[in-house]
């Protein structure tokens, strides 16, 4: 008998072929196949009758193959063609021309004779009506038809080695053959209409449109509210760890608050209260404040910080970028030195746009030792002799050009004339890197074999030297530390001279988040995938950041320090400290951290986040994002915090109006812009780089300069990019702060929170180039003040797409409907990645059409959770598995 949790191998019906196909998608037991979800259906109850006209929508047909032909042409290349008549032609009838290039392996398919069923679009070529590449099946015999056509028939998603029919087969197979039990409801029956099974059969094979859309929302509401699940156990978990009351009480805001030049927006008003709440209460805060660029965030922050520092705690603010940090911090002492309150400014001076790469998800304990065996990623060799090829990669060496401020470095070391580390030896290499980690560097995998070493580090600053901008460790330093540092050690241990390490060795700069978890992953798998260590044995020297936490040193002391710190903060500290990310390396900052501001949220990782939120006790956190981001996404990506919407602009404000114009305008636009510099306002000229660290790219900057100061001679300007040092960059901003310059010509350097409310104009070259989200922050920078702001997108390449893109921002100047419609032109997908949430990827259901099932289901976790939040209550001791078989561990530390 076939059941849920049969394995296909167990099915002697499935060839060997076939099962090797569905392992690659994934597919390994009765489940598995059968939420393996069709990607659409087709209306295959009755064929319409062939086209004479083209048409829009894609249809299905079903006709008889009267003739195939091949054409060739430009030299090799092929046509294939096959001319399908309608079963039961008329004199009207026309038949349709299906067309496939260079596919070889159709044109075996398809022979004259037979009967097949086409779906596409059909066109009108010349005088004949075509479909070019579409999908088809043919109709092998008739005893088959009850499956795969006179009904609705899925159509799953595409894969190798496996055609449509033969997948549909199987899947019909296994579900007429599975028995009822086993599909244990995973939904609450209030949540859903009828049975699991029913559900499933009917997704793959309804008899109805209507039996298909109820199944699809069965599962979909099965799907989201799994997912629901989890968010709220990780909502209820960060509720559930200790935390402090961080709130004073109040009479400091209010001195604050009456001394602004302004009165708060009655939506920055409710946003306070509610982060007051949570200050007050006892568990940490974990709370998402999104509101429009402009909407006035950073006052509601300030309340924030105020309100902990009354009650003694230190609170710290963290920017994504030097610029930012350092307007925070002069509008910070210009606020509240007035009222006697220590602000200081934290960070190490160096040019950062791009922070650091996004760090995987943190692997549950053990799991990482799961992934070490398999296969992916070719093992390392064990013993390195430079004359055999596969070895010699080892004794390459290939230095980076640069050195990339937070950039991360695959190194591999091999000992000299490979001699053989024993033991005790390997212990201490291990040693030795684990010295200098969270010192000199982070350290993200390590992994010492008998004759070498990988590792995966991120070099760290040198120290908070404020004047230079190559203040982080050199690569070629930090090697040579752990060199002489082991080699010293072991020497001594094994009683013996000379070097141990070879010179030479074999680094390379990680280029993605994809890249540092392959590599991540092959350092991890290394001793096992080389024989060195036999399957299902430990290797002891491996270490990740897992393998540390075990060994309790890191958040140890973080705890001892904060532990230390209960008391109010000393009179000779600071109680807001201002910084970039950097304030999250620095081992001294905080005595007594009480709240931690972080602006423009998606720019800092997950990872770092989590270093924040390790600490004991948690200290409450609020994230300022001014990407807003759609309702079901924000259910979902920031589901497990608590959200509060500025959602009113200060009154004060000018209107922007967006123009979108073509470069051969730029003649009618310079003399837009001039006029308005004669009225006294400045002007943000914007161009898009697409990697600052080129030196190329920095030639085309100061060309581009060149020119602009040209246009707008005798107006003055200033060149603002990623590669000019800190301090200088900071002056730049000053001159234009303080109205000595006219125009700046800038990159996206300019992107997040720059606040100068005479800039009133803002002109983005090659517009095109930006994402929807990314204009609507740059455009941000303009209607800051009471004057009318202007926002002219100048591009030169007006496809379909980037006109509808543009037009966007045209006719909206609402972070919310630009998200809205950024989400409907790009899909949700890339609006902002849910590998940032660790959630599981969806197989049914879509976060944007699917909005309100996504509620529903959301509704039902919650309250679930609310009243009983272990799951302890017989009837919902089943929902256990939802949380646990799927992640393995609690959610808690990453958001
Ligand atoms: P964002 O939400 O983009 O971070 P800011 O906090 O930088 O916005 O605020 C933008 C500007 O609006 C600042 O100059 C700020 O002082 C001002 N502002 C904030 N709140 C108000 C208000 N209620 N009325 C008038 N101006 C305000
Ligand atoms: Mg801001």
């Amino acid at each position: 008998m076939t059941s849920v949790s049969t394995n296909l191998e167990d099915l002697s019906w499935i060839p060997r072929p076939r099962l090797l196909a569905l392992r690659r998608l994934g597919i390994e037991t009765a489940q598995d196949l059968v939420t393996h979800f069709p990607r659409r259906h087709e209306d295959r109850t009755e064929f319409p009758q062939f086209p004479r006209e083209e048409t829009d929508a894609a249809i299905c047909l079903c006709g008889e193959v009267i003739k195939t032909s091949v054409r060739r042409f430009g030299g090799w290349k092929k046509i294939f063609e096959a001319t399908v008549e309608e079963s039961q032609p008329n004199a009207l009838s026309e038949p349709l021309v299906c067309r496939w290039f260079n596919l070889h392996y159709v044109q075996k398919m398809i022979a004259t004779g037979q009967r097949i069923v086409v779906f596409g679009k059909p066109r009108l070529r010349g005088k004949r009506i075509c479909m070019d590449h579409p999908e088809f099946e043919v109709i092998e015999n008739d005893e088959e038809m009850s499956i795969h056509f006179r009904r609705i028939t899925p159509i799953y998603p595409a894969t190798e080695g496996l055609s449509q029919r033969v997948l549909r087969g199987i899947i019909y197979r296994v579900l007429q053959e599975a028995t009822d039990t086993g599909w244990e409801p995973i939904v609450p029956s209030t949540l859903v209409r009828g049975e699991r099974s029913d559900a499933i059969r009917a997704i793959h094979f309804p008899e109805s449109w209507e039996g298909r859309d109820a199944a699809r929302e069965h599962l979909v509401l099965s799907e989201f509210f799994a997912m629901q699940m989890l968010i709220a156990s990780r909502r209820f978990e960060s509720t559930a760890r200790a935390g402090q009351a961080h709130c004073g009480s109040g009479a400091l805001l209010n001195k604050f608050l009456k001394a602004l030049p302004f009165k708060l927006t009655a939506a920055q008003e409710k946003v306070i209260t509610e982060i007051r709440h949570d200050l007050a209460a006892s568990y940490p805060m974990n709370r998402l404040l999104q509101g429009d660029v402009g909407s006035g965030k950073t006052v509601v922050a300030i309340a924030a910080t105020l309100l902990a520092v009354e009650a003694g705690y230190q609170a710290a603010f963290m920017a994504p970028t030097q610029i930012l940090a350092e307007q925070h911090y002069e509008l910070l002492r210009r606020w509240l030195e007035p009222l006697g309150i220590r602000v200081a400014l934290r960070t190490a001076a160096r040019q950062e746009e791009s922070g650091p790469l996004p760090l995987f998800a943190p692997q549950a304990p053990g799991s990482a030792r799961v992934s070490r065996a398999g296969d992916g990623v070719a093992p390392s060799q064990t013993s390195l002799e430079a004359d055999r090829p596969n070895g010699a990669r080892y004794f390459r060496r290939r230095l980076p050009h640069f050195e990339k401020p937070w950039a991360i470095y695959a190194v591999t070391i091999g000992t000299k004339k490979n001699r053989c580390l024993s033991p005790e030896a390997r212990t201490t290499v291990l040693n030795s890197l684990r010295h200098f980690h969270k010192t000199r560097y982070e350290m993200f995998a390590a992994c010492v074999m008998p004759d070498h070493v990988h590792l995966l580090i991120q070099p760290w600053p040198k120290g908070d030297d404020d004047k230079a901008n190559t203040a982080f460790w050199p690569l070629s330093e930090l090697l040579h530390s752990i060199k002489s540092f082991s080699a010293h050690a072991i020497n001594e241990i094994e009683e013996k001279r000379g070097p141990l390490w070879e010179k030479e060795r074999f680094d390379r700069y990680i280029r993605s988040g994809r890249d540092l978890e392959e590599k991540f992953h092959y350092i991890l798998r290394n001793p096992w995938d080389a024989g060195v260590a036999k399957q299902n044995e430990d290797y002891r020297w491996i270490w990740t950041q897992d393998d540390e936490g075990r060994n309790e040193s890191s958040f140890r002391r973080d705890a001892e320090t904060s532990t230390r710190g209960a008391c109010a903060t000393q009179p000779d500290e600071p109680q807001i400290i201002v910084g970039t990310h950097a304030l999250l390396y620095e081992n001294v900052s905080f005595s007594n951290l009480g709240l931690a501001v972080i602006d423009e949220q998606h720019k800092f990782g997950v990872a770092q986040r989590a270093r924040l939120t390790a600490r004991e006790p948690a200290p409450d956190v609020l994230v300022m994002t001014a990407t807003p981001i759609p309702r079901t996404l924000t259910m979902t990506i920031y589901g497990d915090l608590d959200v509060s919407t500025i959602d009113e602009m200060p009154r004060n404000r000018g209107k922007i109006v967006t123009a979108v114009r073509d470069t051969s305008k730029l003649g009618e636009v310079l003399s837009f812009l001039r006029t308005e510099l004669e009225k006294g306002r400045q002007l943000y000229v914007i161009y898009p780089l697409i990697d600052e660290s080129d030196k190329l790219d920095v030639k085309a900057a100061a060309a581009e300069y060149e020119l602009w100061r040209e246009r707008l001679h005798p107006f003055r300007c200033e060149l603002l990019h990623g590669r000019i040092p800190a301090p200088e960059k900071q002056q730049i901003m000053d001159r234009f702060r303080r109205g000595d310059t006219n125009a700046l010509i800038s990159t996206t350097v300019l992107e997040v929170g720059v606040d100068v409310p005479n800039a009133a104009i803002m002109l983005i070259e090659n517009a095109e180039r930006f994402g929807l989200a990314q204009l609507h922050q740059l455009r941000g920078r303009v209607g800051r003040g009471e004057h009318k702001s202007y926002c002219i997108l100048l591009s030169s390449n007006q496809t379909k797409e980037t006109s509808a893109k543009l037009a966007v921002l045209e006719g909206t100047t609402n972070g919310f409907e630009v998200a809205e419609a950024d989400w409907d032109l790009r899909g949700p997908g890339d609006v902002l990645g849910t590998a940032q949430s660790g959630l599981p990827a969806l197989k049914i259901g879509n976060l944007k059409r699917d909005a309100e099932l996504m509620r529903r289901a959301r509704a039902a976790a919650m309250s679930i959770f609310a009243m009983d939040p272990r799951l302890e209550q017989s009837e919902n001791q089943h929902f256990r598995c939802l949380i646990v078989e799927q992640q393995g561990q609690s959610f808690s530390h990453i958001s």
